[in-house]
């Protein structure tokens, strides 16, 4: 299916990490002209060559997402560089995870700040040009633990839930502009911040899943290529789960 994305260029926050990076390559795959942030120079470059490795480009800019400052000035020299953002993918996040007992306000602030001001800092400078243009899609990265909770995260579970509250006042501001605002929220994804998890662990957590399996990092970007489809036009609001039937409702 032609998901209509050629030429339009993308924002994807966290393309260096594991679902990031594999969200750069779907749109990248699909026509996006991708931009992501980095810190770490030499993360930045190992996603440039994984991308140059299928012929695709992408342009990295060094931004700290807690900045606000930095999050607008990365939007400003992204519209410079690439032309205006159709679509936003707020995908950056950290765990610092503990009982709530043990939680230090650092631990607390920083998942917060990164998980869920972010969000404010990022999509700000770009959600004006959309409403202009009359179109965007913006798709906001939760977690299965943001919609049940998870001991030993209050911190990300709380930010996790807020994300999905941006996300469903911020659709309504923006619906009638052409603007779609919709949460991911993805079961456990084989990435490095799970794989991290000691194996005896994560066979526990594989216990608990219906289809037995961690989910894979292009499945999560595939599911985001279409919500920031033309087709997907009449889907905002939502809170999508993609969990391999760990939790189901809301
Ligand atoms: P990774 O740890 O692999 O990647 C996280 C990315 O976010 C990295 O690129 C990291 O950059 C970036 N980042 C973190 N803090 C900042 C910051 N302050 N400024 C700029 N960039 C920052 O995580 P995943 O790929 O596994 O997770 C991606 C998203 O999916 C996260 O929001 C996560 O909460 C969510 N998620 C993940 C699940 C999983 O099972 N993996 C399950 C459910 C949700 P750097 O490399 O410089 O640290």
């Amino acid at each position: 299916m032609d998901l209509g994305l050629s030429g339009k260029v993308a924002v994807v926050t966290g393309g260096t990490g594991g679902i990031g990076t594999a969200i750069c390559k779907r749109l990248a795959a699909e026509g996006c002209v991708v931009a992501t942030n980095y810190r770490s120079e030499e993360k930045a470059a190992a996603l440039e060559a994984a991308m140059a490795e299928k012929g695709w480009k992408i342009g990295l800019y060094l931004c700290d997402i807690t900045d606000a400052g930095q999050c607008e000035k990365m939007a400003q020299q992204v519209e410079a560089d690439l032309g205006p953002v159709a679509v936003l993918v707020n995908n950056a996040g950290i765990t610092r995870d503990t009982t709530f007992r043990k939680m230090t306000a650092d631990k607390w602030h920083a998942v917060i700040d990164t998980n869920l001001n972010s969000a404010y800092n990022v999509t700000r400078p770009l959600i004006n040009g959309m409403l202009e243009r009359q179109f965007g899609r913006i798709v906001n990265i939760s977690s299965i633990n943001g919609q049940k909770g998870q001991l030993g995260q209050t911190n990300y579970s709380a930010a996790k839930a807020g994300l999905h509250g941006f996300t469903m006042a911020l659709a309504q501001e923006v619906a009638r502009k052409g603007i779609t605002v919709n949460t991911v929220s993805p079961g456990y994804v084989a990435t490095e911040m799970v794989m991290a998890v000691p194996q005896e662990i994560r066979n526990q957590i594989i216990a608990q899943i219906p289809v037995s399996r961690l989910g894979e990092p292009d499945e999560i970007a595939q599911l985001i290529a279409f919500l920031a489809s033309e087709q997907a036009g009449f889907i905002t609001g939502a809170d999508i789960s993609i969990n391999g039937g760990h939790h189901m409702g809301c």
